[in-house]
């Protein structure tokens, strides 16, 4: 075998190499795994309430998740990629790609976990319940996203007022009756959510935090409280978290 020969063969197979390569890399694929936080939870705690991120970027990177608004105007849910508001006086509607988030956090959900609901559970039952799924999983030191479908005997939500300026930090905001709290029983529905490790308090929540809509999509929320009486409970394990910082 001649020298140029081998060349060639070797520059054959190596172009081979780089082609398959080059299909295998799709820079618009966004389901990576990964939870995108649209910038941090920090600047919401500091009363910074402008809308950065706009929702049709938000959509792009998840079909499940929560949030908040420009001017913090109500609580965000999405469920099988669809987004809702909910606004403080108790009403829901579909969320537009020309909103803007001010805080939100999402993922294309693919569970890892999942199992039926045994007994009835209220929220720190549900935290037990899945902290130890979680331990036996991969540990509490990673993120996970959190689904519960099924049937509420009760539920509790609230909602936050729009704001206008100058802005005062959050702790205020919810310490002078500028969130609104609902109550139903006996709905269906579906929570979804993150766990979070401690370490990432300032990105994003500590431990848990959900959002929820009703199966009819006319009520939900920040969940507060909840008795969960039967439905799935099912959880997406990552190690990614992307976070998108604001535009000014
Ligand atoms: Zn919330």
């Amino acid at each position: 075998m001649n020298k140029n020969y081998i060349l060639g063969f070797v520059f054959a197979v190596a172009l081979i190499f780089f082609i398959f390569s080059a299909l295998s890399y799709d820079p618009s694929a966004n389901n990576d795994d990964s939870v995108y936080v649209f910038s941090p939870l920090e600047k919401l705690l500091k009363g910074d309430y402008n809308g950065t991120s706009d929702y049709s970027d938000v959509m792009l990177h998840g079909d499940t998740g929560l949030g908040t608004f420009d001017r913090l105007n109500g609580e965000m849910v999405a469920v099988d990629g669809e987004y809702y508001q909910v606004f403080y006086n108790g009403t829901v509607g579909e969320v537009s790609g020309s909103q803007t988030a001010s805080f939100a956090e999402v993922k294309e959900f693919s569970p890892d976990i999942a199992f039926a609901l045994e007994s009835p559970v209220n929220y720190s039952g549900m935290k037990e319940l899945l902290k130890g799924e979680f331990e036996s999983d991969s540990g509490l030191s990673v993120v996970y996203a959190v689904r519960l479908d099924g049937y509420f005997r009760e539920v509790k939500t609230r909602s936050v007022k729009e704001q206008s300026e100058p802005y005062r930090p959050l702790e205020d905001v919810l310490s002078t009756g500028d969130q609104a709290f609902f109550e139903r029983t006996g709905v269906k529905g579906t929570a979804v959510g993150y766990y979070h490790p401690s370490y990432m308090k300032d990105l994003t929540s500590e431990g848990f935090h959900l959002h929820f809509i009703s199966d009819d999509r006319k009520f939900g929320g920040h969940l507060v409280e909840f008795n969960m009486d039967s439905g799935v409970i099912s959880a997406d394990r990552t190690e990614k978290v992307v976070l998108r910082t604001a535009k000014e």
